[in-house]
């Protein structure tokens, strides 16, 4: 093959990949106005080249972030060094539709990017070169794997029945509250609570009637609480309650509250109707507390003491001995 056919080949082909290959290609020029648009570019946007030709990119996309992108582009210009973004950073540059059928679930294109510094044969850099990479498997992917694993760590944080805090985890998040307060000083309260003759709900009722009535008891509680306070399901029938911020006399306006409020109401459950009372020890922090878990034994001791005094009642731990 003659040389010269040869090279009108070539540019030929090269004509060919450019406007196949599954990347988008677009020269800028110094103004940011369009010189050259690939296929994937033509086919993502619904632009022909002949339409974006010499056209201010800001014009054409006004969805670019014009500040950071020409930022991003004049250390290209400047540095005639590469640069890349990815999606993590900036989810896309060009907003394009997502066609994907397997990744449908996200509306748009996310894209990576490399910005390439062109030089003339003088070794300017009067143009650069951005390359735009269809990450949209990769980002749905590696969304969906973190939704995941969000919901694992929220379901090996939650007690199954109540959906209220589980023990392991409202223990760490007491421990937390602990460690604050003998750092920063502050007042706040731990209630704890035990339902009344629980066993003999199960026992009249059945089991299933019992947990729901311990569903319902979750409910009234979580209705009760300020979004700072923190509540768990201590054990069987025994629930705890971090109050932030809150003094004696807050906490046994709370404590009087919530069994006031359990007491006045009812479960009903396969046409059978559960009354149930709790009785309720709280303990405000106390310097002396050396652990948390003696901050735990001093609102535990409380309860039992309601316990033993007729439960159905409140008692505050300071007011013990
Ligand atoms: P007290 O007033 O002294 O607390 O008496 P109580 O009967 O509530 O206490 P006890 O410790 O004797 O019994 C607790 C009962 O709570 C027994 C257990 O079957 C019941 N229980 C614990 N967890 C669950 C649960 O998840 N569902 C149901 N339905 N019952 C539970
Ligand atoms: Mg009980
Ligand atoms: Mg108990």
């Amino acid at each position: 093959m003659p040389a010269a056919d040869f090279n009108m080949n070539e540019i030929h082909w090269l004509m060919d990949m450019f406007n196949t290959v599954d990347v988008g290609l677009v020269v800028l020029d110094r103004d940011y106005k369009v010189c050259i648009w690939n296929g994937f570019m033509e086919n993502h946007s619904g632009m022909l080249p002949s339409a974006v030709k010499d056209k201010d990119l800001f014009d054409l996309f006004p969805s670019i972030d014009e500040k950071w992108f020409r930022s991003k582009s004049e250390s290209v210009f400047i540095l005639k060094n590469r640069s890349f973004t990815i999606w993590e950073q900036q989810p896309y540059i060009f907003r394009f539709k997502n066609y994907r059928p397997i990744t449908g679930k996200a509306d748009h294109m996310f894209q990576n990017a490399t910005f390439i510094p062109l030089s003339n044969t003088m070794g300017e850099v009067g143009h650069i070169c951005i390359i735009i990479y269809d990450v949209t498997d990769m980002a749905v992917n590696k969304k969906e794997l973190e939704e995941v694993n969000r919901k694992l760590e929220q379901m090996s944080q939650t007690d199954a029945l109540t959906k209220l805090t589980n023990r392991g985890h409202w223990e760490d998040t007491l421990r937390k509250e602990f460690l604050r307060i003998k750092r920063s000083g502050g007042t706040s309260t731990l209630l704890m609570f035990d339902i009344d003759h629980f066993k003999k709900v199960n026992d009249k009722h059945g089991h299933r009637c019992g947990d729901e009535a311990l569903r319902n008891i979750a409910d009234l509680l979580r209705k009760t609480l300020r979004e700072t306070d923190i509540a768990g399901r201590y054990g069987g029938e025994e629930f705890a309650v971090t109050l932030l911020d809150t003094d004696h006399k807050g906490a046994e306006i709370f404590a009087e509250r919530l069994r006031s409020l359990i007491e006045n109401s009812s479960t009903y459950f396969d046409e059978q109707q559960i009354k149930v009372t709790v009785s309720v020890g709280f303990a405000c922090f106390q310097d002396g507390f050396e652990r948390y878990e003696k901050w735990i034994e001093a609102a535990d001791k409380a309860l039992y003491f309601s316990k033993k005094n007729g439960r159905n009642c409140i008692t505050a731990y300071k007011d013990l001995s």
